[in-house]
């Protein structure tokens, strides 16, 4: 039989090799187009060579991409979903769709994984050195790397494996250095010394936005700084500074108090002994300093404070950085150093005291940075870094999301709130700090001479120094943030910076992307980033034309998606720590991928996050196995067609099914249904409603086809009448995949007579089935059913009484002036309906079941209080199963009562 499907759905066996499939065939693979032909025509899926999609724009989207040491959590789970799904409905609908998938090589973390590898075996990277240490990586890289996209080759992911990337891939390295030497001959990036986040682990600045702050009981310990006078002696006054990291003291420069705070203004312009130190810092005047926090006098440690930082710039201050890179004491500690920092924390409070100097101790909770990949207490420190100049980099990045003189934006953001985020995060900036302290990532391709202490930045290794020609130079140590590099991507991707009129075809046809779906975590650090360097770098390639770009043509994608967060089924944030994680793929392997996305579709709307409750899932596992009985019915009877020679007309395969205005109701009626979900579901795509797009695709088959469709073709099966199932699907593909079909679309008409018909035929087949339940009709009789229904609609009923008589289970169906009086009638309001039914008990067979029944209840009462009596029993079962016995028992004594009532009324034969 050539329509065979096995019996059982099971989703593993099916998913596994269909997702194969996909992959070997390249079936999602859209490669780069003949140069002349880059963005004039676009070429549909097979099957739809109509040329109605011609003229529009190819549909590119870039998979955000994972970490390389990754796996797949629910939130990828989501995002790559609401990814496949548009790709996959714009590819059927017509638009050349490419969904770009790629990793990233992720600096801290996969230094992390590797430098734990190594502590195993009891070695470190510095024993290893930094050539041996990234050959490690790339090992590990070669071994473990491409897990996380292994399982989206699983699940199916509808993205171009022809053109998976790693964003150190030799093409992309060269983008991010040309990135670099272009900013840098722009004078866009200096290099500079500022307070960065230092993570004493990782060894390595880190972003504001790699910081994570948590509440932390610690104190506020006030010192007593003493007064000198003119003469460089104690003059018994003190002023008293309030701090929570007291050991930064030894990096103290000075005092600063509020230029009107009238307790310490005599104090002004006077000199301070700094305990334990004994430097002479001056006292000075700053607004920033609040009157009301503390003590008031705020101690002033340029080198390990942000703020402190500013008030030193504006003072001329030196900075004395007491701390090495490992959160120790350095020699600018004297006695104190070599010590950790807290530590010297400890020793520093305790001498203090000692020496009476130590005011107050209060407790006090405060927000403390942590880094995000290692949890250690990051520490403020001043450092040489890299930066880039955010001007006019972020400037661009605002007009593109800005709405222009004519209303338009050339970035939409859906939930539209993120655009207010956006524009006040970019609107207030700082200086991009794009150093890191790792030896995996881009190094930054700078030289420092040795001779003349400059620096030289070439996109090719040079041999001698720039400047003064010396060849004593080195590479700068530090690689670059991962953000710098992803924040290229849009661009590179498609061959930037290498566009020769040979090479661009790529960058012509598919930049600007069309849409970015992605998570709020990661707007600022790779939205926002993408922005700037897309609009900065694109900016300077020419249209296809040859005619200049403009900034709406500069952009990395015209639409950014961002997607709301899967919690737990009682709507917690997942968390490692609460242990109320999903994992994707055992949620998977349980109910199979479809069901899984399903579920996540169905509650996909923009803004809302999404309850994950696993038993939505069964429910769409349901719907699955719902699918597959369908198909399996349709496939048996295309056979059965075919035996009694019936032929399928092929050339409709693949299309929207259409129907003569002679075909039974219920073929005309599912065609239109067919037209209106199509309706629906293409606007809720449009407008991201992946939730209504579910829901209305599930009620369709189910409601729809499923219940009355197929149930109303059953009955007619005698005929061999199936124009519309069969014509849907044959096995037969039309094209190299379904996958590859065109998507339904609806006609411009629609078949409106069929839907009211079939709408009156449904309710009248609802009432009376409702009817037959409350009189108590047995599930197998049929009873004669009368209707009273105006003349206009009662053809469409007299020429499907077949249908009522088999689904409503009526014996005839008669059409009446009047309902006869009596009769348990039900009205809509298009009809009357009333069931005619005497109810005749079977006395004897209804003597026996009862009689069967309370033999079946005694028992079981008997056995609970037998067991409810033992007292041996009853000591040791859990308080939870004695309750359960109890309720038990008593659930048995009224089924009891019940059955017994009910015999003594059955009638005596
Ligand atoms: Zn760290
Ligand atoms: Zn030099």
């Amino acid at each position: 039989m050539p329509h065979d499907l096995p019996k059982a759905y099971d989703p593993t066996a099916i998913e596994d090799r269909w997702a194969e499939f996909w992959v070997s065939e390249k079936l999602f693979a859209q490669p780069t187009p003949a140069p002349s032909a880059a963005n004039a025509q676009n070429q549909g899926p097979e099957g739809q060579s109509d040329g109605k999609s011609s003229g529009q724009l190819p549909f590119v989207i870039l998979l955000p991409p994972p970490n390389v040491t990754g796996r797949l959590h629910m939130g990828h789970m989501l995002n790559q979903t609401e990814m496949d799904i548009l790709t996959r409905w714009r590819r059927m609908s017509g638009r050349r769709a490419l969904w770009l998938p790629g990793t990233d090589h992720a600096g801290i973390a996969t230094q992390m994984m590797v430098e734990r590898q190594l502590t195993e075996e009891g070695t470190t990277r510095q024993k290893l050195g930094r050539e041996a240490f990234v050959d490690r990586v790339w090992e590990w890289k070669r071994h473990y790397g491409g897990a996380i996209l292994s399982q989206m080759k699983r699940l199916g992911a509808s993205v171009d494996w022809q053109r998976e990337y790693f964003t150190m891939d030799e093409h992309l390295s060269v983008a991010v250095r040309e990135a670099f030497v272009k900013l840098h001959e722009q004078g866009l990036i200096y290099r500079g010394a500022y307070i960065v986040n230092w993570c004493p682990r990782c060894q390595t600045a880190i972003s504001d936005l790699e910081v994570v702050y948590e509440e932390h009981k610690g104190h506020l310990w006030e010192i007593r700084y003493p007064v000198l006078d003119a003469a460089g002696n104690d003059t018994g006054e003190f002023l008293t500074v309030a701090t929570t990291r007291p050991e930064t003291m030894l990096g103290d420069v000075a005092v600063a108090i509020h230029p009107e705070d009238e307790r310490f203004l005599h104090l002004h312009g006077k000199m301070l002994r700094l305990p334990l130190v004994d430097r002479q810092i001056p006292v000075i005047l700053d607004e920033w300093v609040s009157r009301e926090f503390g003590t008031g006098a705020v101690k002033v440690t340029p080198a390990h404070d942000p703020n402190d930082f500013a008030i030193g710039e504006r003072h001329h201050l030196p900075s004395i950085n007491i701390m090495d890179d490992t959160a120790h004491i350095n020699a600018e500690g004297g006695v104190y150093a070599g010590l950790d920092r807290y530590v010297a924390r400890k020793k520093i409070v305790a001498d203090l005291e000692a020496e009476g100097l130590l005011g107050a101790v209060k407790d006090y909770t405060n927000n403390v940075g942590h880094c995000d990949r290692c949890k250690t207490v990051v520490e403020p420190r001043l450092s040489t870094q890299w930066f880039v100049k955010i001007q006019p980099l972020a400037e661009k990045a605002i007009a593109a999301v800005k709405p222009d003189a004519n209303g338009n934006k050339a970035i939409r953001f859906t939930p539209e709130m993120y655009e207010k985020t956006y524009l006040n995060w970019m609107e207030n900036i700082h200086d991009w700090c794009i150093s890191r302290q790792l030896w995996w990532g881009h190094r930054i391709p700078a030289w420092h001479c040795a001779t003349c202490h400059k620096i030289t930045v070439a996109r090719v290794d040079p041999t001698a120094c720039a400047h003064c020609g010396s060849d004593t130079i080195t590479q700068e140590t530090d690689v670059l943030d991962t953000w710098f590099s992803s924040g290229l991507l849009p661009v590179s991707v498609f061959g930037w910076p290498n566009l020769t009129p040979q090479t661009r075809a790529d960058f012509d046809a598919f930049y600007p992307t069309s849409l970015l779906v992605t998570g709020f975590d990661i707007l600022f650090f790779w939205v926002a980033r993408m922005i700037m360097l897309g609009c900065w770098f694109a900016g300077d390639v020419p249209m296809p034309d040859g005619s200049p770009r403009s900034l709406a043509d500069s952009v990395p994608f015209r639409d950014v998606y961002i997607h709301a967060l899967v919690r737990d089924a009682n709507r917690e944030k997942m968390s490692k720590t609460k242990g109320n994680v999903i994992d994707p793929i055992e949620i998977v392997k349980q109910y199979g991928t479809d069901a899984v996305r399903f579920t996540l579709a169905s509650m996909a709307s923009p803004g809302t996050d999404i309850a994950f409750n696993v038993a939505r899932t069964e429910g769409y596992r349901a719907f699955a196995n719902k699918i597959w009985n369908a198909a399996r019915f349709i496939f048996m009877n295309v056979d059965r067609a075919a035996e009694i020679g019936i032929v399928v007309d092929r050339s409709t395969l693949g299309r929207m099914p259409s129907v003569g205005a002679d075909a039974p109701l219920e073929a005309r009626w599912i065609v239109a249904e067919l037209h209106v979900t199509a309706t629906k579901v293409n606007q809720s795509l449009e407008n991201y409603r992946y939730d209504d797009a579910a829901n209305t695709i599930y009620q369709f088959f189910w409601g729809s086809f499923c219940d009355w469709y197929l149930e109303i073709v059953k009955l007619r099966l005698d005929f061999s009448v199936q124009q519309v199932s069969e014509s849907v699907y044959d096995e037969n593909p039309p094209a190299k995949s379904i996958a590859l079909t065109a998507y339904p679309k609806a006609a411009e008409t629609i078949d409106n007579d069929a839907l009211l018909g079939m709408s009156l035929l449904q309710s009248l087949i609802v009432e009376v089935r409702a009817l037959r339940k409350e009189i108590g009709v047995e599930e197998k009789a049929s009873t004669p059913v009368e209707v009273r229904i105006g003349s206009g609609m009662q053809a469409v009923l007299a020429n499907n009484c077949d249908i009522v008589e088999r689904l409503a289970r009526a014996s005839h169906v008669d059409f009446v002036e009047q309902i006869a009086a009596g009769l348990p009638m039900h009205s809509a309001s298009a009809f009357d309906v009333a069931v005619i039914y005497e109810k005749k008990i079977d006395a004897a067979a209804e003597r026996e079941r009862l009689t069967k029944d309370i033999a079946k209840y005694e028992k079981g009462l008997a056995s609970a209080e037998r067991q409810l009596g033992n007292e041996a029993f009853l000591s040791k079962a859990p308080a939870q199963v004695v309750e359960g016995l109890k309720k038990q028992e008593s659930e048995t004594r009224l089924l009891l009562d019940k059955a017994r009532a009910a015999l003594a009324a059955l009638p005596k034969d």
